[in-house]
């Protein structure tokens, strides 16, 4: 069953999405069919193969119903003699590895091939919000990469808001960038559409309408008449975010707590709107969310003016 969620007006269908991941054909420890075969049966509903170096020939795979993209995950030089980590989707099975190009031409062959790139887990490998403000022409960065949790540098989060600070305005995807088994289902994106197509996923990523997700859901999401609203899943954290110092916090452990010990009475809340102040010189808004267990959402941020 398709779940439907209420973006900015508009009832589109949420399509499960892993946008980033490995088989044998570069350093996974899985071929790809049995990595499709796993996503698949969890209920995915879209798969990007990624492999370093070399694009994927997905034509190839038994698929079923879920929806395999082409990608390839590329490396050109950066900043500090470090190598980017980028994720090129979309693009023709026999792309040539884009790698020893300068940086901007590495991504402009991406784009003149009809895909599109991704920053991917800047804080694992070093990358400021100043780094990426020079890489022109990204359309979304990984907020969440459940393979690098494990030297404790999955969330990219705070790169994020620098950049949306900075006027990089850019959504957040969670991935898994699989590798080995116990990087399966940490993190995903959900893809808000009318159809799941490629073209429909590309411009669900170009336009922000996709969300990153550890486990919750978001429903609704709507900014009309200077407030935002948000309904989601039940969450014992809700908040909504700009640049600076403005945030507004719907729902927290303890949030209204009265005395020391009630600081950790944990409710849920499933809704939440907030008005912002208006003229304002806020520019992006977002939302996230976390659940009981401790899982976050993020939505992808809005324009304001
Ligand atoms: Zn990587
Ligand atoms: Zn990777």
């Amino acid at each position: 069953m398709t779940v439907k969620i209420n973006l900015y007006g508009e009832e589109l269908n949420t399509y499960k999405a892993n946008f980033h991941m490995h088989s044998t054909v570069s350093d996974g420890k899985l071929p790809l069919q049995d990595t499709v075969n796993l996503y698949r049966a969890e209920g995915y509903d879209i798969l990007a193969a990624t492999d370093h170096r070399i694009a994927n020939r997905v034509s190839e795979i038994d698929t079923g119903d879920l929806m395999l993209m082409s990608g390839m995950e590329f490396h050109p030089l950066g900043p500090r003699g470090i190598r980017w980590h980028f994720i090129a989707l979309n693009v023709p099975e026999d792309f040539p590895n884009p790698s020893d190009l300068p940086c901007h031409e590495a991504i402009e062959a991406v784009r003149k091939a009809g895909g599109e790139s991704i920053v991917a887990h800047p804080y694992w490998n070093g990358f400021t919000s100043n780094d990426i403000m020079q890489v022109k022409n990204l359309i979304a960065i990984e907020v969440y990469n459940t393979d690098t949790r494990y030297i404790g540098k999955g969330c990219s989060v705070q790169t994020w808001d620098e950049l949306l600070n900075m006027g990089y305005h850019l959504p957040g995807i969670a991935v898994d960038d699989t590798h080995r088994p116990r990087d399966f289902f940490g993190g995903w994106t959900m893809v808000c559409a009318k159809e799941k197509t490629p073209r429909a996923a590309m411009n669900a990523l170009k336009n922000g309408a996709v969300y990153a997700s550890q486990g919750p859901d978001f429903h609704k999401i709507s900014f009309e008449n200077n407030i935002f609203s948000v309904e989601c899943s039940p969450c014992e954290e809700i908040i909504v975010m700009s640049n600076g110092s403005f945030g507004r916090c719907g729902n927290m452990s303890g949030f209204e707590a009265t005395t020391p010990e009630a600081r950790y009475k944990t409710t849920e809340m499933s809704s939440f709107e907030t008005e912002i102040p208006h003229p304002t010189n806020l520019t992006y808004l977002r939302c996230q969310i976390k659940d009981k267990a401790g899982n976050y959402a993020w939505s992808s941020p809005i324009k304001i003016d």
